[in-house]
């Protein structure tokens, strides 16, 4: 073969669909439920419930791994979501499972305020409601309290956010976590502002405990309207808003 023959097929496998998709967009990144939309890529909430992919990364603080899938776990009313929204206080588990489907998977929340999320906990008892607010009883597993440094600094994220926060003003219940001693104190306290365009590469300076938190903008930065891919997928069911009590 031609040295020129080389060059023209090289050129043709350059300029295929795929090739171009990847030089533009950048790499797929999956996502399950609804979750908000960084501020470089038109900011607000999507709607898609399902899982589905994006061009921008899904941050550490806010996400959580199910899976293959990133799912929010933050409160979306900051970032503008009018849907259905239950109030919570201090932190608690989240069944993520029953909230975007797939295998079991408990992830923590440790927003410490009151706060939101659009899921209500599943039927337990370690939950009691009060001021209409969840509060979460129950004595807190190895894995909700090791994991409390590298999240906690979500609080910092939340605490400079400007949005109608629940209004909780009941005394909480017995047992409440938010009056536990692994749970009081500042723990870590990491403070990266999510709406700025922080480069995804760029590791904060973090205290006392090794971790790589990535905060911010997305890790490729597109111009062009990034196309939202719904990836069909059968072993997930929609989410259903499940009744308060
Ligand atoms: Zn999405
Ligand atoms: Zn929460």
């Amino acid at each position: 073969m031609t040295s020129r023959w080389i060059l023209i097929l090289l050129a043709l496998v350059l300029t295929t669909p795929a090739a171009m998709a990847d030089k533009q967009y950048g790499k797929q990144v999956r996502f399950a439920g609804v979750h908000p939309i960084p501020k470089p890529e038109g900011g607000g909430m999507c709607y898609i419930e399902g899982p589905h992919v994006h061009i921008y990364a899904a941050n550490k603080i806010e996400y959580r791994r199910h899976g293959d899938d990133n799912v929010f776990i933050g409160d979306p009313v900051a970032y503008g979501w009018d849907g259905p929204k239950y109030s919570y206080k201090g932190p608690h588990p989240i069944h993520v499972d029953v909230v975007v489907g797939g295998d079991p998977d408990t992830e923590y929340c440790y927003l410490e305020g009151p706060h939101y999320h659009h899921f209500t906990p599943p039927e337990d008892p370690d939950f009691k409601v009060a001021g209409d607010a969840y509060f979460y009883v129950g004595a807190p597993p190895r894995a909700f309290i090791d994991a409390r440094p590298t999240y906690t600094g979500i609080n910092a994220v939340y605490r400079p956010m400007v949005y109608t926060r629940p209004v909780v003003e009941v005394e909480a219940p017995v047992g409440w976590i938010g009056a536990r001693a692994e749970f009081v104190g500042p723990g870590v306290v990491v403070a990266p502002a999510l709406g700025a365009r922080v480069s995804a590469e760029v590791r904060m300076p973090v205290p006392s405990v090794n971790v790589d938190i990535r905060i911010g903008g997305p890790a490729v930065i597109v111009h062009q309207p990034p196309p939202v891919i719904i990836v069909p997928h059968g072993k997930y069911k929609h989410r259903k808003f499940k009744g308060r009590h």
